[in-house]
């Protein structure tokens, strides 16, 4: 008996009727990118597992519950990359790339999560993601937030906050978690499990909790800014000033944390209110001392990465950009046509009009039928081959939306030049 085999749990198809806007997204994203002078860099999907363990950190959501991971036939445990830093850092150190010069480097690719699926929250999702390896800000942690903001802009998404925050040098982040340790050992009654499993490992992480029974409590958490030194101050003072120059408006949230341990100084996220629950598109920060973790020398880097499936559902939730591109030019034909002529023509078509997106009918068919599918398509104009036009050279064009267009015979040259004129983009 056959049997029908479903998707995965959390994992999606993208149609047709959608993928127009993940390509129309790319592209935007990508001209953005390009704008600002950043590169692309391409990575494995899997890598060996000790790369997140040590990247990430074992104290974390991603690395306790949420990778994807399995032996090899020989034994090696490799796994899906949840995310794209650890991957990119060790790209960069195993091909020598920041050894002498700085990078700013971006990906786009699907990561892996075994996540509880809800809306926003998927199994596999694509995030773009940017690393830029060797400047130590803050005019570059500055030029991360602008380049986001123009993306917004150009992507057409205006309900968006930006929240920053910072979290200082390394020794700013231990002074200041040793302060929040003693905190919450003093409210030892109101931590949950995972709180107290992290309570020496991670506190930070504490922090960004969604347990609503440790809401007060965390409200009332001390924070980080008064642990900050002169020089943390300033460099985000530094940033500050940048983004108020620019006009780039900006919350400071001073219970924003990322709770990997390799962050340093600035921290931020871009938040919509439009999205439900997960609103959180983009996120990011400073990591100086990461690739020294990682078994290079030290060198300052800073990143985001945004999740793209939250950008599309966005898009397609609120109707922020009108359908995407049909077929411009349906092509059909007269029985008595043969359908080596019409190949013939339609090829002629387009190597004259290279940018034209013409559809050709396909089986037979009364006109009656064909204009019925040409008018589904979305095409503009139907090209008519008949038995007459072919016989004068001529085609017919008839525009299928505009009626005071009629329909009109042209040389394959008028045609041509109509074409060109009206349809390519
Ligand atoms: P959260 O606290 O919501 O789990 P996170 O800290 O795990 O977020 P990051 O690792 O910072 O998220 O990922 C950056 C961005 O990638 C997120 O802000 C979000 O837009 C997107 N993202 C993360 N996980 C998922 C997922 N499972 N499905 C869809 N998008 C995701
Ligand atoms: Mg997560």
């Amino acid at each position: 008996m056959s049997q029908k085999i479903n998707r995965l749990k959390g994992m999606y198809d993208v149609t047709p009727e959608q993928v127009w806007v993940w390509q129309k997204l790319e592209k935007i994203v990508t001209s953005v990118l390009n704008q600002y002078g950043y590169q692309e860099i391409r990575f494995p999907i899997l890598e060996k597992t000790a790369l997140f363990h040590s990247a990430i950190g074992e104290v974390t959501d991603v690395v306790e519950k949420e990778m994807f991971t399995f032996e090899t036939r020989k034994g090696d445990s490799v796994s899906m990359r949840p995310e794209g830093t650890a991957s990119t850092v060790r790209a960069v150190l195993q091909n020598g790339l920041i050894f002498n010069d700085p990078q700013k480097l971006w990906y786009n690719c699907p990561m892996f999560r075994y996540e509880k699926p809800q809306k926003g929250r998927n199994r596999q999702f694509s995030q773009v993601g940017v690393e830029v390896f060797g400047f130590d800000g803050p005019d570059v942690d500055a030029e991360l937030l602008l380049m986001t903001h123009k993306m917004w802009q150009q992507l057409g998404i205006e309900n968006v906050r930006l929240e920053l925050n910072t979290l200082g040098t390394a020794a700013c982040r231990t002074a200041y978690r040793d302060v929040l340790i003693s905190y919450f050992e003093q409210h030892n009654d109101v931590l949950d499990e995972e709180a107290k499993r992290r309570l020496h490992s991670n506190p930070l992480r504490i922090l960004d909790s969604k347990n609503p029974k440790m809401q007060a409590m965390i409200d009332n958490a001390p924070l980080i800014e008064d642990y900050l030194s002169d020089a943390s101050k300033a460099h985000f003072k530094g940033l500050c000033d940048i983004l108020d120059a620019c006009g780039l408006a900006y919350e400071i949230n001073p219970k924003l944390v990322r709770g990997l341990d390799y962050y340093t100084h600035n921290v931020f996220e871009w938040i919509t209110d439009d999205l439900g629950a997960q609103g959180t598109i983009c996120a990011g920060g400073r990591y100086d001392r990461l690739v020294e973790m990682q078994g290079g020398k030290p060198t300052p880097a800073t990143g985001f990465a945004m999740g793209v499936d939250r950008l599309v559902e966005l898009i397609l939730d609120h109707n922020l950009w009108e359908v995407g591109p049909q077929s411009q030019v349906f092509l059909i034909s007269d029985k008595m046509v043969s359908k080596h002529q019409v190949a013939q023509s339609a090829e002629m078509i387009r190597d004259a009009v290279p940018g034209l997106n013409m559809m050709v009918n396909m089986g037979q068919g009364s006109f009656k039928s064909q204009f019925k599918k040409a008018d589904k398509s979305g095409a503009k104009f139907a090209i008519i081959l008949g038995e007459e036009e072919l016989d004068k050279q001529l085609y017919s064009i008839k525009a299928l939306q505009d009626r005071s267009f009629g329909q009109k015979q042209m040389s394959f040259d008028e045609l041509v030049t109509f074409l060109n004129s009206e349809l390519t983009v």
